[in-house]
């Protein structure tokens, strides 16, 4: 029997046989185990992913504190209170934010008390400033009457209500929220132990390659690949350490892609053709357990390892390196980095403008359209028309199984604008 996962070099013959998605997905799962740990400032964590689980080793609020403004009172003092039948208070004190009441309340005596301030002991309720009336013509405003009751707790946040010491305030593999950092900092936490993001090197191959920007000459095109990857790379949460181009040429692409970095992105040279030397140095210096997967467009991609880091052989043919960075290099440095490994794309159900047809063996990517709430497959769908994929509002996937879907069809569209 064949091994599907076999090298073989198949430079000028073609893959005489090619890896399904799903084992390619396998295989890549199996790899990309979440990176390590490092302990960064708080200030720096929104938006990252968090290691472990935080636990609290304090209450909050750590005080028992007044919810309303008005007057900090036995609740008992206030029973059978209305505006018919007004009972008198002594106010002895104030307890503001920062600057506590220290004595204690007794039967019969109130403290003004402000929101958020610490409730004095003997107190056990606060008397809203509503349903209270200061005495008239009392300079020292020594004395209220309350028109009304409260119950004992009323208007009071208990010490531990929002959080209580020793428990789990947000758990492991968290993506940080905003108000998770607002929580973690009112337990006084200043740095958190977050998952490393992964650092990506980008090579891109091709000697026909001007800089990025470049205008395009007579048999030479500006780069695209090196800024697109870029920007997925950034997108998933990655760090790219470097991007260049280097020529297509077996000693310089193997120094190229020999880097310090978590995970190595190749564009271009993955196929069979004679300037393709990416994988021949791969199987040569490291090892390259898939090369050629049952899909299209991306077909020509290789994934293997060079010195324990993952590399992708990603075609140069822009859709094509859209597409395969997408399947397998997007999946597995979100991996790496403690997200999620779906897509960030949102999916929306809709009915075929027009039939789309795909070849039973092989899994299809096809751009589309949404079009007064059909989806429209693209009609120019060659790997290299990269302005298919800016025209198209998000794709289908036609899996290797099936060989396509009839006008109407209900079909499942990957978007790619992102909400963020
Ligand atoms: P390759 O995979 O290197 O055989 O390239 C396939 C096609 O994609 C060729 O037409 C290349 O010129 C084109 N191509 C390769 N790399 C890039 C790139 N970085 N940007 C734009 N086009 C590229
Ligand atoms: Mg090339």
């Amino acid at each position: 029997m064949i091994d599907p996962l076999e090298p073989v070099d198949v430079r000028m013959r073609g893959f005489a046989r090619r890896t399904t998605v799903e084992d390619a997905l396998r295989w890549l799962d199996g790899k990309t185990e979440r990176l390590d740990e490092q302990i960064v400032p708080l200030a720096e964590a929104a938006g990252r992913v968090l290691a472990r689980e935080m636990v609290s080793r304090v209450d909050v609020p750590p005080f028992d504190r007044s919810m309303m403004d008005g007057f900090a009172v036995c609740a008992a003092d206030t029973l059978g209170a209305s505006p018919y039948n007004r009972l008198v208070l002594q106010v002895v004190g104030e307890s503001l934010p920062g600057r506590p009441f220290y004595g204690r309340v007794c039967s019969g005596q109130a403290v003004r008390i402000t929101t958020g301030s610490l409730l004095p002991v003997g107190a056990d309720a606060v008397l809203p400033v509503e349903l209270v009336e200061i005495a008239v013509g009392d300079a020292s405003h020594s004395r209220m009457f309350t028109q009304g009751e409260v119950s004992p707790g009323r208007h009071v946040g208990r010490i531990g209500e929002d959080v209580e010491a020793g428990t789990t305030v947000l758990p492991a593999d968290r993506v940080l929220r905003p108000q998770d950092v607002g929580l973690l900092a009112s337990i006084g936490v200043t740095d958190v132990p977050l998952v490393r993001r992964p650092l990506v090197r980008v090579v891109v191959t091709g000697n026909e390659l001007l800089p990025a920007g470049s205008p395009p000459r007579p048999y030479r095109i500006a780069d695209s690949n090196g800024p697109m990857l870029s920007a997925l790379v950034k997108r998933d949460c990655g760090v790219i350490v470097e991007v260049d181009i280097v020529p297509d040429e077996p000693g310089t692409m193997l120094e190229a892609m020999r880097s310090e970095a978590d995970l190595v992105l190749v564009s271009g040279g993955s196929s069979v053709g004679q300037e393709d030397h990416a994988p021949a140095v791969l199987v040569e210096h490291g090892e390259l357990p898939i090369h050629g997967i049952a899909m299209r467009p991306s077909s020509p991609t290789g994934i293997g390892r060079l010195d324990g880091r993952l590399v992708f052989l990603l075609p140069g043919n822009p859709v094509s390196c859209l597409c395969a960075y997408d399947f397998f290099a997007g999946r597995a440095i979100r991996a790496l980095g403690g997200r999620s490994k779906d897509w960030p794309y949102r999916r929306t159900t809709l009915p075929l403008a027009r039939k789309i047809v795909s070849a039973v063996g092989r899994l299809d990517y096809m751009r589309v359209r949404l079009v007064e709430g059909l989806v429209e497959p693209l009609a120019i769908a060659g790997a290299s028309i990269l302005s298919s994929t800016t025209r198209a509002d998000g794709f289908v996937l036609v899996p290797a199984n099936s060989e396509g879907y009839p006008p109407g069809a209900e079909v499942e569209v990957y978007l790619y604008d992102i909400i963020s």
